[in-house]
């Protein structure tokens, strides 16, 4: 998957596909809640949307998309990263939110990241979503958990998995 190339969205042009973006999407109720991916989910437990760009077929991150939408383009590069360490989350929080979701950066700023987090005692968690089998299967629950709309317990059970989470 080309996940760093340059992505172009622009609200006109693809009015169409941000639209069909959208029908995959379940908003939480509050800020702090993520907005679920509810398409293709791939093996690494990330979404996958599918676009055309110059007559090809394109395969996309979705929450990298959100944030070209937002923003217009993603430059090659500049990736999506969960603040919320939810992989199938799509919310881009305004900036003066409290709990931010999916922000953009480089693949520096991620190892530095997870480095913090490990620092931080986030280690049992690392290491759970390390297994991308692990991560897939939660996010797959959660894509089930909001399927009919949002289900609050049923959110929360996905996120707590069959071990306490930190978070
Ligand atoms: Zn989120």
């Amino acid at each position: 998957m080309k996940s760093a190339e340059e992505l172009v969205v622009d609200q006109h042009l693809h009015a169409t596909e941000i639209a069909r973006f959208h029908s995959h999407v379940v908003c939480g109720p509050t800020a702090s809640d993520c907005d679920i991916w509810i398409g293709a989910i791939g093996k690494d437990g990330y979404g996958r949307f599918y676009l055309t760009r110059a007559g090809s077929g394109v395969c996309v991150r979705p929450h990298r998309y959100a944030l070209a939408i937002v923003s217009g383009v993603v430059a090659a590069g500049v990736l999506g990263l969960h603040e919320c360490d939810n992989p199938v989350c799509v919310k881009v929080a305004d900036a003066t939110e409290p709990r931010q979701h999916v922000v953009s950066g480089t693949q520096g700023d991620n190892m530095e990241r997870m480095a913090r987090m490990r620092r931080g005692g986030g280690r049992n968690k690392l290491r759970r979503f390390d297994s991308r089998g692990v991560r897939r299967d939660r996010s797959v629950a959660l894509r089930e958990a909001v399927r009919h709309g949002w289900d609050g317990d049923a959110v929360q059970a996905a996120l707590l998995g069959d071990q306490p989470m930190l978070w």
